[in-house]
C-alpha cells in the first residue's frame, strides 16, 4: 500500500524512515518545509509543499502532529483530495471525540479513518518498536496492518474509531504516576548518596522496573532532559484524560496533580524538555 507521511517531528521522522525501509513510503509533508526537504534528501522520497498533495502519491496517509486542532486542520486540508481508496491513519495523541470527528469528515469523501496513537517514545519511533493501539473498522484494520507493522512491534486492534485514543489515555494516566514515582524515588536515592546508575540498574530489573526508569532514570539525575517526550505534550494529553474522565462522571487525582506541576514548569520555560524534567520539581524534597 503506497503510504505518505505528514508531520516529521520527534516521532514522525523515525516512523516515516521505517515506512521507507519497508518500501511503502512515497511522499512526506512537514509544515516547516526544511525538515521535509532534509528527509527527502536523506531517504530519496518526494517532499510535497501542501498536505493535500500527499493524496496523489498514496492510498494510506499517516499523520503524527501535535494536538487535536492540528489533526483537524490537516484533515480539512486533505479532505478535498480524498476518495474511496484513501485511508487516513492518525498517530497523534488526541481525544476520542476528535478521532470520531476526523472519521466523520473523511467519510464525507468515502475515505476511511484509523486512530492509531503510539507509545514507546522517540526511541521506539526510530527503532520501529512502538506499541500501537488502534481504533478502526475490522476490515480497515486488516487493510492498514502492513503499514502499522512497519512502524511498531505490538499492534492491537481495540475496537471502533476512538478506542485507540481511549486506550492511549489509559497509557498517559499510567505515565503520570510512573513519572511521579521515579522522580520521587531517584530524588530520595540522590539525597542518600547512593550510586545512582547502579540504583537504576537494580530497581529497573526487579519488581519496580519499567520503561521510564530504564530510559530516563540515569539522565534525569544528571539534569539531562533532552526530548524525548515533550512535557507540553504530556500536559496536553493529561488535559485529554481529564476531559474524558469528566465526560464519564469521574476524577483522576494523580493526573490532575501532575498536570498542575507541569503547568508551573512550562511557565518557567521547560515545556520543550522531556517529561522527566518533573525531577526539577522534586529538588526541594530534601535539603541536599
Ligand atoms: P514534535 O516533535 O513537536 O513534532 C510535531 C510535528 O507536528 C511537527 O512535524 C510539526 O511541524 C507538526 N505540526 C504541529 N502542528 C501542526 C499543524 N497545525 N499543521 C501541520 N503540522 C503541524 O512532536 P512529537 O514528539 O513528534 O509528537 C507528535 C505526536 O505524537 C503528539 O500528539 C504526541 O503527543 C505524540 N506522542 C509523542 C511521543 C514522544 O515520546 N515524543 C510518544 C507518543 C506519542 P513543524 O515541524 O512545522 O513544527
Amino acid at each position: 500500500m503506497k503510504t505518505a507521511f505528514i508531520g516529521l517531528g520527534g516521532m514522525g521522522y523515525g516512523m516515516a524512515a521505517n515506512l521507507q525501509a519497508a518500501g511503502l513510503l512515497t511522499a512526506v509533508y512537514n509544515r516547516t518545509a526544511e525538515k521535509a526537504d532534509a528527509f527527502a534528501q536523506e531517504y530519496g522520497v518526494d517532499a510535497v509543499s501542501k498536505p493535500a498533495e500527499t493524496a496523489a502519491h498514496a492510498q494510506a496517509i499517516v499523520m503524527c502532529v501535535s494536538a487535536d486542532d492540528d489533526v483537524l486542520a490537516m484533515i480539512d486540508a486533505l479532505v478535498p483530495e480524498l476518495g474511496e481508496d484513501h485511508v487516513v491513519i492518525d498517530c497523534s495523541t488526541v481525544a476520542s471525540d476528535t478521532a470520531r470527528e476526523a472519521a466523520r469528515r473523511v467519510a464525507e469523501k468515502g475515505a476511511a479513518f484509523v486512530d492509531a496513537p503510539v507509545s514507546g517514545g522517540t526511541e521506539g519511533a526510530k527503532n520501529g518498536t512502538l506499541s500501537i493501539m488502534v481504533g478502526a473498522d475490522e476490515s480497515v484494520f486488516e487493510r492498514v496492518k502492513p503499514v502499522l507493522d512497519a512502524m511498531g512491534k505490538s499492534i492491537t486492534h481495540m475496537g471502533e474509531v476512538g478506542t485507540g485514543q481511549a486506550t492511549k489515555a489509559v497509557n498517559q494516566i499510567l505515565c503520570a504516576g510512573i513519572n511521579q514515582a521515579v522522580c520521587e524515588g531517584m530524588r530520595f536515592a540522590a539525597a542518600l548518596d547512593l550510586p545512582l546508575d547502579k540504583v537504576v540498574d537494580v530497581v529497573g530489573s526487579g519488581a519496580a522496573g519499567n520503561w521510564f526508569v530504564n530510559h530516563r532514570g540515569k539522565t534525569m539525575v544528571k539534569d539531562i532532559f533532552d526530548p524525548g517526550f515533550k512535557m507540553k505534550h504530556h500536559h496536553k494529553d493529561l488535559g485529554i484524560c481529564l476531559h474524558m474522565a469528566e465526560l464519564n462522571g469521574g476524577k483522576l487525582p494523580l493526573s490532575a496533580q501532575t498536570r498542575a506541576e507541569y503547568e508551573q514548569l512550562i511557565e518557567q520555560g521547560y515545556g520543550d524538555e522531556d517529561i522527566s524534567a518533573l525531577y526539577r520539581a522534586r529538588r526541594d524534597l530534601f535539603d541536599r
